[in-house]
């Protein structure tokens, strides 16, 4: 009598344990799609977040099971008749016990299957290419080019090598060998009217003719050569003429403009969310999507049409994110709508269900989830790298060193032959170099010339 009590309480305590064997000794048959990062193939192996997941999963709760890919390739949608495909309709026809896929928690999916508490959340934004018109303004395109770094460095080098070419001017003897008497042609106005020339490739004479101030021109005509080419190149391949004038923020802007296509995933609940939205722009997008057949068949054909630019794809935000993360040249708008969260989609009233939850939500306390995401949302683009504003130019940096190290020549050679020419004067007149020197600097520099000459004839006179 006491061991049948014993054996009765024990089958109690049994049945009264949370069921962590959630399907027995039974292979589990999962379904899933093919989608970066969740679901990849590698070689004959599948890999990513759900197949890591998945794993945790069985480890979690003690169950064995089998990775199939759903075999019409969509997520899960009913048709007007009320049947479903993708991965929703296999579940319900038994076809699989479980789908581990980024599936969305939707009403439609809640009614016909078990759906557990979500296992990431996310958004509906839109991908396009960053030359697409999400950010430049059109009015300064032609600026676009360069950084403004750069910028501010061409227009530093233009006033530097303006000055230094008056400086050399005057302090060349072969190009002002009478600063007593004549006029010295090239003033700063001068200088920089020359060096602008250079720089838009139009010459603007009169030339220099000492040696000095042509390692100048010469170092200073390179450097004009090799900016302009730049220039050029970044410019053409900047941003496609059409699209310049468009920025597009979010929904409404993509809802009032006819120039970039647009498009979601067939049969996803990204589309269901704008067939079935209140919102007058969110139904123009999708009345736009369905009179242009814009829709594409996976997650990567959406990416490769934006990629390849005038297109831009809605999708879910995390899964766009991480085609950003890929995609240097690509970019995601700001704004982010109709929250919303993936679960497992197990069959209606399935014992399986609860443990599911909890388990996803343990794994979630634990940091799991977020170690996953982490692990398969590295990225592989550095931020603000590839063609953004902020690298831009960078490959300019020999130039500038080039354009310093002539202009320090150039002021070299002026000194030398300033120095030679004191040197023969000295000899001439008997007196130092030194004073010779300093003299001619001091007239050179004062800013002398015809006017000076006058003033001195006049005190001598007086
Ligand atoms: N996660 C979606 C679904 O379950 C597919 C992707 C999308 O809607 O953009 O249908």
């Amino acid at each position: 009598m006491t061991a049948f009590l014993l054996f009765i309480s024990h089958a109690v305590l049994l049945l009264m344990l949370p069921d962590h064997s959630v399907a027995g000794n039974k292979e589990l048959l999962v379904t899933t799609i093919k989608q970066d990062p969740y679901t990849m193939a590698k070689g004959s192996v599948l890999e990513g977040y759900c197949m890591d997941l998945l794993g945790e999963l069985a480890k979690k709760l003690g169950f064995s099971y089998r990775v199939q890919l759903v075999k019409d390739a969509a997520y899960g949608r009913v048709d007007d008749a009320g049947h479903w495909n993708g991965m929703i309709g296999e579940v319900i026809r038994g076809e699989a016990d479980l789908a581990v896929a980024p599936l969305t928690l939707t009403a439609a999916r809640e009614r016909v299957v078990g759906m557990t508490k979500p296992f990431m959340q996310t958004g509906i934004s839109i991908l396009l290419r960053r030359d697409g018109g999400v950010e430049d303004a059109a009015l300064f395109h032609f600026l676009s080019p360069f950084s403004t770094d750069t910028w501010v460095g061409v227009v530093i080098a233009y006033l530097l090598t303006a000055a230094c070419f008056c400086l050399v001017c005057r302090l060349s003897p072969h190009e002002w060998s009478q600063p007593e008497s004549e006029e010295n042609h090239f003033t700063l106005l001068h200088s920089l009217w020359y060096a602008a020339g250079a720089l838009s490739l139009q010459g603007a004479g009169p030339h220099p003719r000492a040696v000095s101030a042509r390692v100048l021109s010469a170092t200073w005509w390179l450097f004009a050569l090799v900016l302009l080419s730049c220039y050029f190149s970044n410019l053409s391949s900047s941003q496609p003429p059409d699209a310049a004038h468009l920025r597009i923020k979010g929904f409404e802007d993509l809802a009032n403009q006819e120039v970039i296509e647009y498009g979601t995933l067939s049969g996803s609940s990204t589309l269901a969310f704008f067939k079935n939205s209140n919102n007058p722009a969110y139904r123009r997008i999708y009345e736009h999507m369905e009179r242009r057949k814009s829709l594409v068949s996976s997650m990567d054909e959406g990416v490769q049409r934006a990629k390849e630019g005038n297109f831009a794809f809605i999708g879910e935000s995390v899964s766009l994110d991480l085609a950003v993360a890929r995609y240097c040249e690509l970019v995601r708008a700001h704004e982010v709508i109709g929250m919303r969260g993936y679960s497992i989609v197990t069959p209606l009233g399935s014992p399986m269900l609860k443990n599911l939850s909890i388990a996803v939500l343990q794994l979630s306390e634990a940091g799991e989830l977020a170690y996953l995401r982490s692990k398969w949302w590295a990225s592989s683009c550095m931020a603000g790298g590839g063609r953004g504003s902020g690298g831009k130019g960078h490959g300019l940096r020999g130039i500038f060193l080039l354009l310093g190290v002539g202009l320090g020549v150039a002021l070299l050679i002026a000194l030398l032959e300033l120095t030679a020419r004191a040197r023969r004067r000295a000899q001439e007149q008997r007196k130092s170099c030194c004073t010779v020197l300093s003299q001619e600097l001091s007239q050179r520099l004062r800013g002398g010339g015809a006017d000076n000459h006058e003033e001195s004839a006049e005190k001598s006179k007086a």
